[in-house]
């Protein structure tokens, strides 16, 4: 880590005790066979400038004529149901109390000024998801530790398990120096982050998967770039195999053109190799339901 670079969140990690690293291969095996979890993504309404969301300097964005400016984007949580485990989120959505109070539950002065919560629109908050399920929440998978990713975790019950990828936490930024001390106070009181373990890939598609559950149900893909332990998901529903990007790709444009992110990354080779590696699974499974960072 270099002098100006910054962790995430002095928040402690722990290796998660559940799931297992396994090959690409096992999960690309699988993954067409009809499963038995639930997706449901429910978004809310946020805006962003274009130019962090895609990279415009890429030639395909400057031949499309694209400009820089306000992006009308959502802010997603996952639910996520399994037939024994229970019910998860992954990422965690907006909570009501997180725009309304945002210096109370610990945001800090550079975000609250520069960072958009006012722009967030709680509907439905968090808290109403969980109410929905009619179920104990038991346990958020975290895709990345940015803010309009954490900006559920008021209405999160302190004692929920939290997982992340490998490294997420530690991996040091300079912009983290304006998001570290808002993501300690937001995890204040909450177990270690439980860290998925990855081993790399056998089969070289891709940095690591690892099978969640251990029964083939739910995979965990590490894909760098965004942030260092940036992860993405892929459910096997009774519909085929659902992949929640997170964001790798935030834009529906960048998707389709295989443009990676704007300024909003920390490695932008990783970030486009992370694309290309998620595109392509997607590619090689045509069934696949793809869920974006931050646009249907
Ligand atoms: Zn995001």
């Amino acid at each position: 880590m270099k002098l100006f670079e910054f962790k995430a969140t002095k928040h402690a990690t722990a290796p998660a005790p559940i799931g297992a690293p396994v090959g690409s291969s096992v999960m690309e095996d699988a993954i067409d066979h009809p499963g038995p979890v639930v997706v449901k993504s429910i978004g809310t309404e946020w805006t962003a400038k274009l130019s962090g969301l895609l990279n415009l300097k890429h030639p395909k964005a400057v031949a499309a004529g694209l400009e820089d400016g306000p992006e009308p984007i959502q802010i997603y949580t996952h639910v996520v149901r399994h037939p024994t485990e229970g019910f998860f989120l992954v990422d965690t959505g907006v909570s009501a109390e997180f725009v309304e109070h945002p210096a109370e539950v610990g945001v800090g002065k550079m975000l609250r000024k520069y960072g958009g919560i006012s722009d967030m629109h709680p509907e439905p908050s968090t808290a109403e998801v969980i109410k929905a399920e009619g179920a104990p929440l038991a346990g958020v998978f975290m895709t990345h530790l940015h803010l309009d990713h954490v900006s559920g975790f008021p209405d999160i019950p302190k004692d929920t398990p939290v997982y992340t990828g490998y490294h997420e936490a530690e991996a040091g930024l300079f912009l983290n120096m304006f998001a570290q001390g808002t993501n300690n106070h937001l995890l204040e009181g909450r177990p270690p982050l439980q860290e998925l373990q990855f081993n790399g890939d056998p089969d070289g598609k891709f940095a690591g998967v690892n099978d969640v559950f251990g029964d083939g149900t739910f995979f965990a893909i590490l894909t760098p770039g965004h942030t260092e332990g940036h992860t993405s998901y892929v459910a096997r529903t009774a519909e085929g195999p659902v992949l929640l990007t997170g964001d790798v790709c935030h834009t529906r444009w960048g998707w389709d053109n295989d443009v990676e992110p704007g300024s909003f990354l920390a490695d932008r080779d990783g970030s486009r190799e992370s694309l290309l590696a998620l595109k392509a699974l997607s590619e090689r499974h045509p069934n696949m339901s793809v869920r974006l960072g931050h646009q249907p």
